[in-house]
């Protein structure tokens, strides 16, 4: 598989990942690589996530999350947007094993060469989002509906 992106600066956030040949919408790009570790071990090491604005963490199901910061690949430099390209799509193991699970980031439209992807991180944090923390998950993705943050209102 040819890789049709590239890493760079990005206008968004610190790096960001661009494509370099067109991409058609439903193709997948990259798989979302890092080291496996339970929910336990990532509150353990890295907190809530109140405390930084960045993440190179993935929910990957309800016992696990992939670590980009450790044996990440280029996906962990994928921007979040408000009017995303790209989706971040769970492949569940064919056995039911979710140490097996993949996230895989797909194109939801047609990306041009130049173009950078992004997809929506949807994040929600485990304490409340206060001006605070929504100024430190601040989005700069300049589309026309950005909600200025990374965080999701959390509805029940
Ligand atoms: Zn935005």
């Amino acid at each position: 598989m040819s890789r049709r992106f590239i890493a760079r600066r990005s206008p968004i956030h610190g790096t960001g990942v661009f494509a370099t040949a067109p991409i058609k919408k439903g193709e997948e790009i990259i798989q979302y690589r890092g080291t496996l570790m339970t929910h336990a071990e990532a509150d353990a090491m890295y907190g809530d996530g109140g405390e930084t604005g960045h993440t190179f963490l993935f929910t990957l199901n309800e016992d696990y999350i992939v670590d980009a910061n450790r044996k990440g690949n280029t996906a962990r430099w994928i921007n979040h947007s408000c009017a995303p390209n790209c989706r971040a799509v769970i492949e569940e193991s064919a056995n039911g094993d979710r140490r097996k699970d993949k996230v895989i980031i797909e194109a939801i439209r047609p990306i041009k060469p130049g173009q950078e992807l992004t997809y929506d991180y949807g994040i929600t944090l485990d304490v409340p989002h206060t001006a605070r923390l929504k100024k430190l998950w601040r989005c700069l993705c300049g589309a026309p509906n950005c909600t200025g943050t990374l965080l999701k209102s959390k509805r029940a």
